[in-house]
């Protein structure tokens, strides 16, 4: 009998668990793989876990987790409908950009979870998550607009919103980032 989506993503977060394919396991007290629906329409890519994503092992439970719940709400969404992850899946120190040798390590397990997921829309929160899969976009641009990417092989919808974190230090990405929010409904 074949695995399903739920065995399968549990075998990428057993990998991640036990990854030293770069240091910053040394430092961090949990991975954070990612979680969500093994079978979502939507996967979520923040840029890395923080100090509560560490200390729990989940992603986006600080601050900017309250705020993305919030967002999912207003499309009526919740988190066990959608999934979320980051580029890295250990938190670097003091919370730095994720290095490209870091990036690179960490690439084959959001490539696993997006080829077992197959979203339908593969929404990046921020700037960083953004060029991780575009490098010369610019996330005032590219905000709230879809981009059809061949990334590593893989045929993915893709589309960039501001980063929470954005939106709760200033108004008026928050304003963009719950317009944008709306039409992630229209996408689906
Ligand atoms: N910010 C991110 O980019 N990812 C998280 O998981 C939490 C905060």
């Amino acid at each position: 009998m074949s695995s399903t989506n739920a065995q399968k993503l549990k075998y990428v977060a057993k990998l991640v668990k036990n990854c030293k394919k770069c240091p910053l396991y040394q430092n961090a007290a949990n991975s954070v793989p990612g979680n969500g629906n093994p079978d979502a329409k939507i996967f979520f890519i923040g840029e890395a876990p923080g100090f509560y994503e560490d200390q729990q092992g989940l992603p986006f439970v600080g601050q900017s987790g309250k705020l993305l719940d919030k967002l999912l709400d207003t499309i009526s969404l919740s988190r066990s409908e959608v999934f979320i992850g980051n580029t890295i899946k250990h938190r670097p120190p003091n919370n730095r950009d994720p290095k490209p040798l870091e990036l690179n390590a960490c690439l084959p397990y959001l490539k696993a979870q997006l080829k077992i997921i197959k979203p339908k829309l593969v929404v990046t929160l921020g700037r960083f998550a953004l060029n991780f899969f575009l490098k010369d976009q610019s996330i005032s641009q590219a905000h709230g607009q879809v981009f059809n990417i061949n990334w590593s092989s893989l045929n993915l919808t893709l589309f960039p919103l501001y980063h929470p974190a954005a939106g709760l230090r200033n108004g008026s990405m928050l304003q963009d980032l719950r317009s944008d929010f709306l039409k992630i409904i229209r996408l689906l």
